[in-house]
This record gives structure tokens, sequence and C-alpha cells, in this order.
């Protein structure tokens, strides 16, 4: 099946196409720029940006496409979660193109499109997974047994997600937001092990109950706390190398929870995701650890990684191929759907 994906969750308008697991567009309009004043996503800036691009971007991938709204199968649209005024704008434009078209329509769940993405292009429905989701809205360690229908969250932020915490320690080092990539950079030149930040939610005490959450505002106020302290003794701060001890906590904690948990269940595959996944040290701890480890380590394209239309449809497309139901028509954007739920349901349903 030719599935459309319309994902409006955070800061990007997304509209893919997938037909199979063919990736045939994936057009993408980022409202980052309106940002960058404030140093973060501005949930009504975001819905309004939606608002401007969706059109556009719909128009976009269908040209690249190079298909008509009739050749197209059924469509599919983030539910959630995500920042509500930003999704209802997906849904809202999605149940239009729907009611227009006479398309079936499926609202889905965008953690679950986020793990869908490492399907396109490849063959098969996706073996059993655990899947790391790191990005300025969510940091999940998710344990997929199968995409449709068996989807089990291990742990979360328990305050701070991964590219927020990227974000605000790169404002105490005076960098401009977005921070991950500024810290990527700087840190490129430091030494990782110049400061021992700590590692949140790692002792033996947290074992029981937060043996997969993360928590990452502890580590941010000892970052600001040693800035502070250099500042106060008229030091210089040497910004590499605090930027390479941070990212090396962050990066320690990820792929040291994600990597036990594919051990501990017995899991022989780990899938990266989010914008957070574009970290080089991420990245290369995550592939020393899951070589050490046996298990197979899969990160998607960046353009699939950060938030896009294209999972959206990918997913979209294995429902359709499982013979699931469209959505009924009184679903809504849900800024809480939770994990379990790959497709949202409606308001007389739920
Ligand atoms: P959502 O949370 O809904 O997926 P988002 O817009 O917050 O949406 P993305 O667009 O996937 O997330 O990613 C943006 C985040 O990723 C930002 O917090 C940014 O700082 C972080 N990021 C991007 N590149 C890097 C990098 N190289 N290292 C660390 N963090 C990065
Ligand atoms: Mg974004
Ligand atoms: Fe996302």
């Amino acid at each position: 099946p030719v599935v459309l994906g319309i994902e409006t969750s955070c800061d990007e308008t997304g509209v893919g196409i997938v037909r199979g697991r063919t990736l045939l567009a994936n057009a993408v309009a980022s409202s980052m720029d309106e940002h960058v004043i404030f140093g973060g996503v501005v949930p009504e800036v975001a819905a309004r940006a939606h608002v401007e691009a969706i059109v556009p971007t719909l128009r976009a991938a269908l040209d690249e496409a190079g298909l008509t709204l009739d050749e197209l199968d059924a469509i599919a649209v983030t539910s959630g979660p995500g920042l509500a005024g930003a999704l209802m704008v997906g849904v809202g434009a999605a149940k239009g193109l729907a009611a227009a078209t006479g398309l079936p329509l499926y609202g889905v769940n965008h953690l679950v499109g986020h793990v869908a993405a490492d399907l396109i292009g490849r063959e098969g429905d996706g073996e059993e997974a655990v899947a790391l989701l790191v990005s300025g809205g969510h940091t999940s360690l998710i344990h997929v047994r199968d995409l449709v229908d068996d989807v089990e969250m291990l742990g979360e932020t328990i305050d701070d997600a991964a590219g927020e915490a990227f974000d605000k320690v790169a404002r105490i080092l005076g960098l401009p937001y977005p921070g991950g990539p500024e810290i990527d950079r700087a840190a490129a030149d430091g030494d990782r092990d110049a400061i021992r930040f700590p590692r949140g939610l790692t002792a033996p005490k947290d074992q029981a109950r937060h043996r997969y959450d993360f928590s990452f505002s502890g580590l941010k106020t000892a970052v600001a706390r040693h800035v502070e302290a250099l500042e106060d003794a008229g030091v210089e701060v040497p910004v590499a190398d605090v930027a390479a001890s941070f990212r090396e906590a962050v990066a320690d904690v990820l792929t040291r929870k994600a990597v036990d948990a594919c051990t501990e269940r017995g899991v022989g595959i780990l899938v990266l995701g989010g914008g957070v996944a574009a970290n080089a040290r991420v990245r290369e701890l995550a592939a020393e650890r899951a070589a050490a480890a046996g298990i197979e380590l899969r990160v998607p394209p960046l353009r699939l990684c950060t938030d896009n239309g294209a999972m959206i449809a990918q997913l979209g497309v294995l429902l359709v191929e499982h013979g699931r139901e469209p959505s009924p028509f009184d679903f809504g954007a849900d800024s809480t759907l939770p994990m379990t739920r790959p497709q949202a349901v409606g308001v007389t349903e739920s």
C-alpha cells in the first residue's frame, strides 16, 4: 500500500509518503528558527507555524513522490504524544484530507513511529528490538516485540529530556540554541575525562524503581555549579572540556541503560531514534557497547531520526498490511497517548 503520513507533534511539519518499505517522499518544514530567540520550542509559535506550513509541505511531498491524491491508499497522522496545539493542526488537516478524498485515516503513536522509521528501505515487519528514543521532547527506552501490537515502555526521563539537557547546558556555556550540535562540536576538542559529572539514576539504590529511567536535571545543575565556581574564581571556563565531560555523562548513561535492557531481556537489536541520535559520542559509545555485547545497532539516517512524516507513513503501511481498521472519525490529538497504543482510538472508545 501507498500511505501518506503527517507529523506535527513538535516543531517539524512533516509529510512523508511510503510504498511498502520504499520511501517516496519526506518533506519537512521546521519552525526551529522562530524558537531560537526563546531558547526552546514555544508551543503556540509551533502550532501557528504548522498552520502555515502544512499545505505547502503536503504539496512538496506529493511533488517529490510524483503522485496525486487518488494514487494513495491511506493517510496516517500523529495523534500523540506531543504538544496539544501542534498535534491538532496535523490531525485537523488529515481529517480534512480524508473527508475530501474518502481515504481511510489512521491516527498513530509518534513514538512507535520513531521505531517504525528503522523499517524504511528494509524488508519485513521488523524484528524484536529495544529502541532508545532521545530528542528535545523525549527520552524513552522501549521494548518492541511487535510494532503493530506489542510495545512496552521500559523507562523514561523523570525530569529533562536528553535533548533538553543539551540545550540547557549549551546556554550555561554561552552556546546558541539548539545546543546539541554546538556541544557536539565544542566537545570534539575537549577531554571527556576532565570532569567527572554525575550519572543520573545509575546508583544501586535506583536499581529497583528506576532501572530504565533517566534523569538529567542533576547533571545540568552540576555543570552550572562547576561553571559558576570557575567564574567566581576568575578562571576562564574550559568550554571544550566541560562540553566533552557533559556529553560523556549523557552518552554513558543512555548507552549503558539501552545495552543493559537488550542483554537483560535477551534482545539482539538496538534501534536509535530522535535528534540526539545525531550525537557523535552517543553513536560511538552505542556502537562500542553493542558490539561488545553482541547486539546489532541500527541508526536510521538522520532525516528519519528527527521528526518526519515518513516514519508515520511507514507505521500506517504496517497497520494497513495487518488489516487494522482505520481510526474512528472522532479520534483526536492526544498529547499523552500511551506507548501501548500504536494506533489512536476514538473518544467514544477510550
Ligand atoms: P520530539 O521531541 O517531538 O522528537 P524535537 O524537535 O524536540 O521533537 P528533534 O527535532 O528530533 O526533537 O531533535 C532536536 C533535539 O536534538 C534538540 O534538543 C537538539 O539539541 C538535539 N540534538 C540535535 N543534534 C544533536 C547532537 N549532535 N547532539 C546532541 N543533541 C542533539
Ligand atoms: Mg525538532
Ligand atoms: Fe519525536
